[in-house]
């Protein structure tokens, strides 16, 4: 008999998420058995109970992977046996796996931002990147940067938060208070603008991280790893000034590709979940969770 995996997503709360779509799409094109479940697990104590009998169902092997999103992305260390070196670095983990009888977390949401760069074709010389925002996908995208040659100057509305970051990553990292009158001269010479804020995530669709009347720095790519709605209002004026700009569908499809050939040895055409997750977004009328990552 064929193997069924059981597959799921730990967080709190996990309302819309889409990643069940994206993963039961790729079992079927690959025609595996199994599914993807989406386990409400409280933070802090309400949850512990409930998040350790997941993580021993992972070691007995009921369990094949997890993905783990907020508020579990750090607590969760505490229980596993080993990080991979990405998560190390991170200090965060949104997938499990286990791994010669070792319970292993890792973090696809570094490489996932990583190869969504990549697509941009951005030029190779002065790799300087603006890092709107300083919370947890800002770590990933702070950490995929330096990794990469880049470096990245990360602006927090509390500049502790920043000067956290930098505290972490080291000296390709530069940190400053959020004050939209600096964005001019921050972001000049800057190739590369990312938003790591909620900052236009549905329903607050009008928002955008970058002032509305501010010209972009030139020649600049703009990411945004909000993704719901479909093209939010920063890509929006980003390509309306001619920019190459993105929003973060691309790497919500990689971190989740990434996880399941982690768990299932099998390589899943970006295509195949690609096109649920944007069947589903135009679908779902409430805002979907981000999961999985950050
Ligand atoms: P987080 O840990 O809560 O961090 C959010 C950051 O944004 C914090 O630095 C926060 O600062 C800042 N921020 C929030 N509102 C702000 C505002 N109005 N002005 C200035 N700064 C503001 O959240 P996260 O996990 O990093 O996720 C952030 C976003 O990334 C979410 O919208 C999520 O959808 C998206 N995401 C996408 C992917 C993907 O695969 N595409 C992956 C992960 C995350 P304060 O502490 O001051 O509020």
């Amino acid at each position: 008999m064929s193997k069924s995996y059981s597959l799921g997503l730990i967080g709190y709360p996990l309302g819309h998420s889409l990643s069940p779509h994206m993963h039961r799409a790729a079992l079927a094109a690959l025609d595996l058995q199994g599914d993807y479940q989406l386990y409400e697990v409280e933070p802090a104590t309400q949850g512990q109970a409930e998040l350790e009998d997941l993580l021993e169902k992972m070691r007995s092997g009921k369990i094949h992977g997890l993905n783990v999103t907020i508020p579990h992305k750090q607590n969760v260390i505490q229980y596993l046996d080993e990080l991979t070196p990405t998560a190390e670095a991170i200090g965060a983990v949104n997938t499990m796996f286990l791994e010669n009888g070792s319970l292993v977390g890792d973090n696809t949401d570094a490489p996932a931002f990583l190869a969504e760069v990549k697509h941009l074709d951005l030029e190779e010389s002065q790799k300087v990147a603006l890092v709107l925002g300083a919370g947890g996908s800002a770590r990933a995208v702070v950490y995929a940067l330096i990794s990469n040659g880049w470096q990245a100057k990360v602006l927090a509305r509390k500049v502790e938060q920043a000067q956290e970051v930098v505290a972490h990553f080291g000296e390709r990292v530069h940190a400053f208070v959020w004050d939209t009158d600096q964005f001019e001269e921050l972001g000049a010479g800057c190739k590369l603008i990312v938003n790591t804020t909620p900052i236009g995530m549905f329903p607050n669709i009008d928002a955008s991280p970058w002032p509305m009347d501010l010209p972009f720095p030139q020649g600049a790519a703009v990411y945004d790893l909000v993704y719901n709605p479909a093209i939010t209002q920063f890509v929006r004026l980003a390509r309306e000034q001619g920019l190459l700009a993105q929003t973060g569908a691309g790497m919500l499809v990689e971190q989740a590709a990434l996880a399941f050939e982690r768990w299932t040895g099998h390589n899943v055409p970006r295509d195949i979940m690609r096109q649920m997750f944007d069947k589903q977004l135009s679908l779902s009328e409430a805002s979907p969770t981000w999961d999985s990552s950050s």
